[in-house]
C-alpha cells in the first residue's frame, strides 16, 4: 500500500462525536502497552502520528484518522492499562461496544498481542464479540523481534491453541524490523476494498 497521506481527525466519546460515516473503516484494539500505535505507525509509514498510551488523555478516546482520503483508521483505547482510574476503566467496555455494534462504516478489527503472551480473557472476550457483532477479525503477534525463531514458532502454535485458530491466520509482525507490514496490508486491503460477505 503507498500512502500519500494520513491525518489525524478527531477524538470521541461516544456516536454524536464520531466523523461522518462515509470511508471504509477498520480499527485498532490491543492492550496497552502491547505495541498498538507502533503497528500503526509503521504500517503508515509515520513516526508518530499515533500517540502512544504512555501519554493517557487522548489514548482513553476513540481516536480517527484518514489514510489517503480513502478510508479511516480508528485507534480503539487500549484496554487494561492500571493508571487509570476506576471509572475510566468502567467507560472502556461500553465506549468500545457501542462504536463497534453502532459502526455501519466498519469492516474489520486488527486485534493485536504480544508474541510473548498467552492471550486472556480480556482477549478471549473481545473476539467473541466480535464474531457476535459479524466484525472480521485479524490476529497480528507483535514484538515478534523479541523472541528467537525457534521460540517465536512455540508461541504461535500456543496462542493459535489458546484462541481457537488456525496459526495461518496468525500475523507474525514487528514494529522494530517491519515483519509482517506486508501481510498486515494484504489482510486490511481485503477488507477494505472487497465486499464483506454477509
Ligand atoms: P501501545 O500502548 O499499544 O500503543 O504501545 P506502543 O506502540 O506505545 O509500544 C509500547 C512499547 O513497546 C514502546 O516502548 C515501543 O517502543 C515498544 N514496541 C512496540 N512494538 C514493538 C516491536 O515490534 N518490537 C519491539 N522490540 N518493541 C516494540
Amino acid at each position: 500500500m503507498i500512502i500519500k497521506s494520513s491525518e489525524f481527525i478527531t477524538s470521541a466519546a461516544k456516536p454524536s462525536q464520531y466523523p461522518p460515516a462515509e470511508l471504509p473503516e477498520i480499527a485498532f484494539a490491543g492492550r496497552s502497552n502491547v505495541g498498538k500505535s507502533s503497528l500503526i505507525n509503521t504500517i503508515i509509514n509515520r513516526k508518530r502520528l499515533v500517540k502512544t498510551s504512555r501519554t493517557p488523555g487522548r489514548t482513553q478516546l476513540i481516536n480517527f484518522f484518514e489514510i489517503n482520503t480513502a478510508f479511516t483508521f480508528v485507534d480503539l483505547p487500549g484496554y487494561g492499562y492500571a493508571k487509570v482510574p476506576k471509572s475510566v476503566k468502567k467507560s472502556w467496555g461500553p465506549m468500545v461496544e457501542t462504536y463497534l455494534s453502532t459502526r455501519k462504516t466498519l469492516k474489520g478489527v486488527v486485534l493485536i498481542m504480544d508474541i510473548r503472551r498467552t492471550p486472556r480473557l480480556e482477549e478471549l472476550n473481545f473476539i467473541v464479540w466480535l464474531h457476535y457483532y459479524g466484525i472480521p477479525d485479524v490476529l497480528v503477534l507483535t514484538k515478534t523481534d523479541k523472541l528467537s525463531k525457534t521460540k517465536q514458532k512455540k508461541q504461535l502454535l500456543s496462542i493459535s491453541k489458546a484462541l481457537g485458530v488456525d496459526p495461518d491466520n496468525l500475523i507474525l509482525f514487528s514494529a522494530k524490523s517491519r515483519l509482517g507490514k506486508d501481510a498486515v496490508w494484504d489482510s486490511l486491503g481485503q477488507l477494505i476494498y472487497e465486499k464483506k460477505e454477509d
